[in-house]
């Protein structure tokens, strides 16, 4: 017997979970891609993108996945023989490094291990010994989905200006675009760069970088930039095919229309992040519950340098991995894998999971993935802490009184 014949529950950091009304919107005939309502409302996208960046700047919108948006973001102001600076908080970082590399780029890497956030006084040190200038920009994840590390974006940006540097300050948000706070233009960030499946609550194949005046201008003396990646003519289209290099993402188009509906204009962005913040909080109280005489332990036992988007967790070898495989075919609930966290005695990261959080989630998904995990915790036998299920509760129930706008128009109900 098993138990898991319901709606599946994908509780990875992204894909993330979408919304009926997103995937409804998606489910249609071809539209035209010359004249009508597809050009129109591709227009109407911009702004709200904007909006959730909070940028009055300018953003390309790119058909591909994240992958498509970090390379994007290097080669419109970066060449060949050029150097950045990494402060590296998890595998993204490295990710991001790595295509930097294969592009010609030269990367000084500031290593922060896989249980810290960055220190900005450190990024400050290496660009003051940066006499030259040589460092052209740094690159920053903001929430590193394999830790789970939330980087301190502001106190990075003043560090930085502190030393006078010039080099233009990259931001990844792929992660936690929509969960965990961002203000590109207030925070100083030259180039963002994020995706549509993770908190934008679209399926995969649209990602966005976002570009402000001091990286345009860097643009613009570019030598060389390859025109499909080249983000001028898709900031400032001329003609509709312009913003994609060719056809554009028809069905995606009308998913992120709904999504971003939900977003910015039923529930608000200030709204979306607090419901994140909260439902955060009732996943910590779980797991430091949880954490009291056994193996599991969450990976970052500083809350405040926790992402809302995701929570990176320990428990050894092989246990990570039983107890993902017993929720999948036993309780209906997919946890993420454990990724970068390999060590000689782990090499597949069989100790490792991670609870991805982010988009279209409510108490009552959240309390159903947490009521699976106590299960599978029983069932396998593994020890740990009693009262983690009755203190998540109580996170949602106190988090219910300051956000009682969250059951604002459809985006309130849930999956069907
Ligand atoms: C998911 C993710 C990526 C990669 O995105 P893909 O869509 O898988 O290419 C990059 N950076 C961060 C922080 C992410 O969470």
């Amino acid at each position: 017997m098993t138990l898991n014949h319901g709606r599946h529950t994908l509780a990875i950091p992204g894909p993330s979970i979408m919304p009926d009304r997103v995937m409804q919107a998606m489910h249609r005939a071809a539209p035209n891609i010359y004249t009508g309502e597809l050009i129109d409302l591709a227009a109407t996208l911009v702004p709200d993108l904007k909006a959730v960046a909070r940028t009055k700047h300018k953003v390309a919108m790119y058909i591909g996945n994240g992958h498509a948006a970090w390379e994007a973001s290097l080669v419109n102001v970066l060449a060949t023989g050029d150097t950045v600076l990494v402060p590296a908080t998890g595998n993204f970082s490295h990710g991001w490094a790595g295509m930097a590399e294969r592009l010609g780029i030269t990367t000084q890497v500031i290593e922060f291990g896989r249980r810290s956030a960055l220190d900005p006084a450190l990024v400050a040190e290496a660009l003051d010994a940066d006499k030259s200038h040589k460092i052209k920009a740094v690159l920053c994840v903001q929430t590193d989905t394999a830790t789970s590390a939330k980087s301190d974006v502001a106190a990075l940006r003043s560090a930085i200006d502190a030393t006078g540097h010039p080099a233009l300050l990259m931001v990844d948000c792929i992660a936690c675009l929509g969960c965990d706070e961002m203000q590109m233009d207030d925070w100083g960030v030259d180039v963002m760069v994020a995706g549509c499946q993770k908190g934008l609550m679209t399926p995969p194949g649209m990602s966005f970088v976002f570009f402000n005046d001091k990286a345009a201008e860097i643009r613009a003396k570019m030598e060389r930039v390859s025109s499909y990646w080249d983000w001028t003519p898709r900031a400032d289209p001329e003609q509709f095919y312009q913003y994609w290099c060719g056809t554009a993402p028809t069905h995606h188009l009308y998913g992120l229309r709904v999504a971003l509906d939900m977003i910015v204009h039923e529930e608000g962005l200030e709204a979306v992040w607090a419901r994140h913040a909260t439902l955060a909080r009732a996943v910590w109280a779980a797991f430091e519950a949880w954490e009291v005489g056994g193996p599991l332990e969450l990976n970052l036992a500083n809350r405040a340098i926790r992402s809302n988007a995701v929570t990176s967790v320990r428990i050894g070898a092989p246990t990570g991995t039983q107890l993902r495989n017993w929720l999948t075919e036993q309780a209906g609930v997919t946890l993420g894998i454990g990724l970068g966290m390999a060590t000689e005695e782990d090499p597949q990261s069989d100790g490792f999971f991670r609870v991805g959080h982010m988009g279209h989630l409510n108490s009552h998904m959240l309390l159903g993935t947490l009521g699976s995990i106590q299960a599978g915790l029983n069932a396998l036998q593994i020890p740990h802490g009693g009262g983690a299920l009755e203190a998540a509760a109580q996170v949602c129930a106190a988090g219910a009184d300051d956000t009682a706008d969250l059951t604002v128009g459809a985006s309130g109900s849930c999956c069907g």
